[in-house]
């Protein structure tokens, strides 16, 4: 595993930040760490790469412990923080070579190179970083963050603040990027999982509150919900009876919203107008959006 974390509780002075958190991020995958602000997010982050300590519970990265083997945990794990402090009086180049000295990177002047090409920072390489937009600020910290090649990313809400085109292109770099190598994100923002994670786990108030792949998280209500327009009038009493139907709704004119068991029962509706004498002109199924799911877990 890329990242196992174990009953995991983190008290700042009365403050239950994180909560008997428990989850592995599997190598490769891009993982998204979903939650309102406040939920623990950072806190989590925080401790994955050594920056403080759990309160309890027990954290490995590529197998290391990041109480007992800080320094292997270091070098497996690339960090970009929430707010990143970059020295905006430097240029890209001499921030990066910078950095590449903390790491005892060898042949760093081709290693800087190197990482300014993976980020796309090549025409904005000769400014100071205090002269780069919020985009290109973020790919410095990006860049930093992989300086010394680590398996593991961790970017605690590498999109916040970016606009539209911005938040397009480092959503991008971050999918490339995640080719090759393990990445945990954190967002308070759906539509950022939807489109870059294969895994989302959500925290709320410090707990785990979903663990599962994206696509299933959408899947994990079970209940359906599907429109179907009749061709003529019908009454509502005796679309009940249609068996796995557990909830009818008029909605206009032959217009009905079926709450349902699963998939099966719009076999039982298809039946059921074929035998009543009535045809199904449309039937359309509703996925829940993330969103709502995400609202219903934290609310
Ligand atoms: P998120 O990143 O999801 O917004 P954080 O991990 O930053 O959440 O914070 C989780 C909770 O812990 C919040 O209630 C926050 O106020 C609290 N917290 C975070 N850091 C500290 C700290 N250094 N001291 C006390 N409380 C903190
Ligand atoms: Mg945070």
């Amino acid at each position: 595993m890329s990242i196992e974390v174990k009953n995991v509780t983190k008290i700042y002075g009365r403050q239950r930040a994180l909560d008997d958190v428990s989850f592995v991020v599997e190598p490769g995958n891009i993982v998204g760490f979903l939650g309102p602000n406040g939920a623990g997010k950072s806190t989590m982050m925080k401790i994955i790469t050594c920056f403080i300590p759990q309160t309890s519970g027990e954290v490995k990265v590529c197998g290391f412990d990041v109480v007992d083997q800080p320094i292997d945990v270091k070098r497996q794990v690339g960090y970009l923080p929430e707010h990143n402090p970059l020295y905006l009086d430097m240029y890209v180049k001499e921030y990066l070579d910078f950095i590449g000295g903390v790491y005892k990177i060898s042949d760093r002047k081709n290693r800087v190179k190197e990482m300014i090409d993976m980020v796309g920072l090549g025409v904005e390489q000769n400014k100071k970083i205090g002269a780069l937009s919020k985009g290109y600020r973020q790919r410095v910290g990006l860049a930093q963050a992989m300086i010394h090649d680590p398996k593991v990313l961790i970017l605690d809400e590498p999109t916040t603040g970016l606009d539209p085109n911005q938040l397009e292109e480092i959503r991008e770099l971050i999918k490339q990027i995640g080719k090759e190598k393990t990445i945990m994100l954190s967002t308070h923002i759906m539509q950022e999982v939807e489109a870059i994670c294969d895994k989302t786990i959500i925290i709320n108030k410090g707990k785990i509150v979903a663990d599962n792949n994206t696509q299933a998280l959408r899947q994990q209500d079970s209940n359906l919900v599907l429109t179907v327009e009749f061709d003529k009038t019908i009454d509502q009493k005796q679309l009940l009876t249609i068996e796995g139907v557990i909830q009818v709704k008029h909605k206009s004119d032959n217009n009905w919203v079926f709450e349902v068991a699963n998939d099966a029962v719009r076999n039982n509706i298809f039946q059921f107008a074929v035998n009543h004498g009535l045809m199904v002109l449309t039937m359309q199924k509703e996925t829940k959006s993330l969103e709502q799911i995400f609202k219903k877990l934290t609310t």
